[in-house]
């Protein structure tokens, strides 16, 4: 198992976010966590990088409990964060960007940014362009390409499709699996339940802080509860 959350409850003041939530990411795979606004998505991606304290409750990242471990050194273990809302440095060029990504890595950075620019050519047309000056889509692949830089072992994504045109979301999704199959374990979070559980093998729901369900993803898309209230289905 690559990453376990282990019953974990994290609060704002005395707002109770998650209330015991687990989860499993076995090596390899692309596991997604659907949910609708407010269920805890968020705050369980903030909580496994570091950003978020919990109050109970394990994280567990190659059998080693890293609940305590400052988000910094999460990086260098290998746990690497495309953020909701991108977080991407708007004064500084695409390639800056990319680079502040590898920041604690030393030697040659040419190879995976070459890697980066060949999973994102649109980022290699750019790469002198200020990052806030991208659109919506670009600054996604962005933050994206610029998790990859640390060589994560697990990426994970908040919202990629969030604010993004059907098109655009059709090419992230494709990239994200392109990713996962040059050896990146993925865990993304999504409220576009539809294509999140078309991408990935294993998804969980989140209720109000809690997980719901868990089944292989395919399951859950024929699923009659998860259809009524995340696919506006029959
Ligand atoms: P969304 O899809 O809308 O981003 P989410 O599933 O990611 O939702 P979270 O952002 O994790 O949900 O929020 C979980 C709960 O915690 C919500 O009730 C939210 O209002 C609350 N919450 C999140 N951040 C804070 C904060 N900084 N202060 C207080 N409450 C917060």
């Amino acid at each position: 198992m690559l990453l376990e959350v282990c019953d974990i409850h994290v609060h704002y003041g005395k707002i109770a976010a998650l209330k015991g939530v687990s989860l499993q990411v076995e090596q390899g795979e692309i596991v997604t966590l659907i949910g609708a606004n407010g269920a805890g998505k968020t705050t369980t991606l903030k909580t496994i990088s570091g950003l978020r304290p919990l109050s109970r409750g394990r994280v567990l990242f190659e059998g080693r409990d890293i609940s305590r471990m400052p988000g910094h050194k999460r990086v260098l273990a290998g746990i690497g964060q495309a953020p909701e809302g991108r977080g991407v440095f708007p004064g500084m060029t695409v390639e800056e960007n990319l680079l502040m990504g590898a920041y604690a890595r030393k030697g040659d950075l040419s190879k995976d940014l070459a890697e980066v620019y060949e999973l994102f050519p649109r980022l290699a047309e750019r790469k002198k362009q200020p990052g806030g000056t991208m659109s919506g889509g670009e600054q996604q692949m962005l933050a994206i390409g610029r998790a990859l830089m640390a060589r994560p072992k697990v990426l994970l994504l908040d919202e990629p499709s969030m604010g993004l045109a059907p098109m655009l979301i059709r090419q992230i999704f494709e990239i994200i699996k392109e990713i996962n199959r040059r050896g990146t374990t993925v865990l993304v979070v999504e409220q576009n339940a539809q294509q999140a559980l078309q991408l990935a093998d294993r998804a969980y729901v989140l209720e109000t802080g809690r997980v719901v369900k868990s089944a292989p993803a395919a399951q859950l898309l024929d699923d009659p509860e998860v259809r009524a209230a995340y696919l506006g289905g029959d």
